[in-house]
């Protein structure tokens, strides 16, 4: 009787296991780096031509190999990464697998010369795809060099699927990045078709970014780091009014290795929700670092996938230290000129943001310049709230409304007009919608809408999560008809609602009486508050990446504050900015629209054409 099943010659397995490891010239250009890399080397060189098909050569100066060793490389399952299960277990190399060098030898030519600094001379290898190899020593500089030619000289099938010179080009370029970005105190350099694309020097991350983005890009980035008992995380992140709108400049690295994650990404994504227009990206390059033990890098031969042994709490971690890393920063933009020769060019907002870190301000009054304290508050706003208020406390029939806007009135009722002015700033209502404040570095403009949408925000999310609900009682509850698909929509955010100070009962399918609303509604906002609501949150009802309460307190927040129109009285103002300067993020509505603009002295002077 024959057998029918025979084992496969160990070349024939190699050029079929190939297929994993090496599916286009990137990938031998990303094992052949990462290798260069676990080698120690501190300059790489990878020359390539016509896209990688024909020529990729990699140099470096990295420990080298032994003889011995040099041959046993191309060996499958040859590695002197790992040993024993323990080590594959607390990996802290890039590759381990063993596999990449017998697996690019099986479908490209391929010449290694290689030494260790203590050797005399170096070892020259070479390989062709039937597995002969042939050794000759070689003089050679401590390093290692690898060039393969021709790759799938052998597999015809596979090399019909490559694509042009431009397309592989560009995959090896983003190899390349990928590398330079998480090594950044290697020198690279990248040379395609006897061009040089990049030559890169030992440098921080922050000047690597601008040798890689160029300067503007690096210019709006800041670096951050967070550490929790298991994990920690570091890297640079780009403030929210430069986002993209593409999400390709984001790169997520793993004990150093690239990493793709959604879970991860929507975790830092989420982060800066609220921070960006819709549909754009943050740039960020972030780095975690995890106990090995950990993790499984093992999940895939590209290594580009790994598995956490507790992925929600590393998102959480992601999530709660990136917000406080954004929130800790001064994300205002300021007021650019894109053209200081040109008199007729309006002043563009261009926002550059602030370029150093800088403190929080949790104080606005800090910001400004203290010989400027006195203020009349009669000849800026004539109408102040303690004449209001005594107004409606002495009026003879009180309605519901009134009580409103004594219960409601963020100020104590009673404003003594001599003490405020002693120790008010000045600050401005333009227009009713812009509020202006000189500070030390020149001037600030907020937007009163935005300024009050963004305190509103921060305190309806904060009220889903505490258990005493504040809430106006209405005296005569209001009944509203709503169409049936908005009324089920608020009987699902019915607990939510509640959270945040509705009290609501449900006649029918279409009846709602609202019998008390939140703290913040203004008076004469109750009938229409929530159909506002609900309006406003169907528009992002299909948002997947929002949480319902944070879609809620958008929109509630969008509609409970005051409007650009709403005059403001000195109080009010005084009271909005303080409460401004106590949210997380002062800077950017929560529709990602800056809040604050800083026209700053400089600006001002180049304006006049000042010279000092
Ligand atoms: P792995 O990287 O998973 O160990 P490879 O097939 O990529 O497997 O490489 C096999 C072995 O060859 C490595 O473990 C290492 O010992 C040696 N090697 C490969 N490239 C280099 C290099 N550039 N410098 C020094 N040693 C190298
Ligand atoms: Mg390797």
């Amino acid at each position: 009787m024959s057998t029918t099943i025979k084992l496969l010659p160990e070349h024939l397995a190699n050029k079929i296991a190939a297929g994993e490891v090496v599916g286009r010239p990137a990938s031998v250009v990303k094992e052949l780096v990462e290798n260069a890399i676990d080698a120690q080397a501190k300059s790489i060189t990878v020359i390539i031509k016509d896209g990688g098909k024909t020529h990729i050569h990699v140099i470096d100066d990295g420990i080298g190999m032994s003889k011995e060793d040099a041959q046993l490389a191309f060996e499958r399952h040859a590695t002197s990464k790992i040993a024993t299960y323990e080590d594959l277990e607390n990996i802290r190399t890039l590759g381990f697998r063993g596999e990449a060098l017998a697996s690019i030898a099986a479908v490209a030519q391929v010449e290694m010369r290689t030494r260790q600094s203590s050797a005399d001379v170096g070892v020259k290898v070479r390989i062709e795809g039937d597995g002969k190899t042939d050794l000759s020593s070689d003089s050679f500089s401590p390093g290692t060099s690898i060039h393969v030619r021709n790759l799938f000289y052998n597999t015809p099938g596979r090399r019909n699927f490559l694509k042009s010179n431009n397309t592989e080009f560009k995959h090896i370029f983003d190899v390349i990045q990928r590398i330079a970005l998480s090594h950044p105190s290697m020198e690279i350099k990248f040379i395609s078709d006897d061009e040089t694309i990049l030559h890169i020097h030992p440098s921080s991350l922050v000047d690597r970014v601008k040798d890689i983005f160029g300067e503007k890009l690096s210019q709006t980035v800041f670096n951050f780091e967070q550490e929790s008992e298991f994990v920690k995380i570091s890297g640079l992140l780009g403030k929210p009014d430069f986002a993209r709108k593409s999400h390709v400049e984001q790169y997520l690295y793993l004990n150093s290795r690239y990493i793709i994650n959604r879970s991860i990404n929507h975790a830092v994504f989420q982060a800066y929700e609220n921070l960006l227009e819709k549909g754009s990206f943050p740039f960020f390059v972030l780095f975690l670092t995890i106990d090995p033990h950990k993790v499984d890098v093992n999940v895939h031969p590209s290594k580009m996938e790994v598995k956490f042994e507790d992925e929600s709490s590393i998102y959480r971690f992601v999530l709660s230290s990136i917000r406080r890393a954004l929130s800790e920063h001064d994300l205002v933009p300021t007021v650019g000129m894109r053209n200081v020769s040109s008199v007729d060019d309006k002043i563009g907002l261009q926002f550059r943001s602030v370029q150093t870190s800088v403190q929080r301000v949790t104080n606005w009054r800090d910001l400004i310049k203290s010989d400027q304290t006195t203020l009349d508050v009669a000849s800026v706003y004539p109408r102040s709230t303690a004449h209001v208020d005594e107004e409606i406390a002495n009026k003879p029939n009180k309605t519901s409304q009134d009580e409103h806007m004594l219960v409601s009135r963020p100020e104590p009722a009673i404003v003594d007009k001599e003490r405020f002015a002693a120790v008010s700033p000045k600050v401005w209502q333009v227009h009713n919608k812009y509020i202006i404040l000189p500070i030390e570095e020149g001037l600030m403009v907020v937007d009163q809408h935005a300024a009050h949408e963004r305190v509103i925000y921060e305190r309806t999310i904060k009220r889903f999560n505490e258990t005493n609900t504040q809430s106006q009682q209405l005296l005569f509850p209001l009944t509203h008809e709503m169409p049936a698909g908005d009324a089920a929509l608020v009987k699902q955010l019915q607990p939510l609602l509640e959270s945040i100070g509705f009290s609501l009962k449900f006649f029918g399918k279409t009846t709602i009486i609202v019998d008390g609303v939140p703290v913040d509604v203004k008076p004469g906002q109750e009938g229409t508050i929530l159909q506002n609501i609900i309006d406003v949150y169907k528009e992002d009802e299909h948002n997947l990446k929002l949480e319902p309460r944070e879609k809620l307190a958008k929109s509630f927040s969008c509609k409970a504050a005051i409007k650009a129109g709403d005059p403001l009285n000195q109080t009010e103002i005084q009271s909005l900015l303080d409460q401004l300067f106590g949210t997380e993020i002062p800077y950017v509505c929560p529709h990602g629209r800056p809040v604050i603009v800083k026209l700053s002295l400089g600006e001002l002077d180049r304006r006049f054409g000042r010279t000092s």
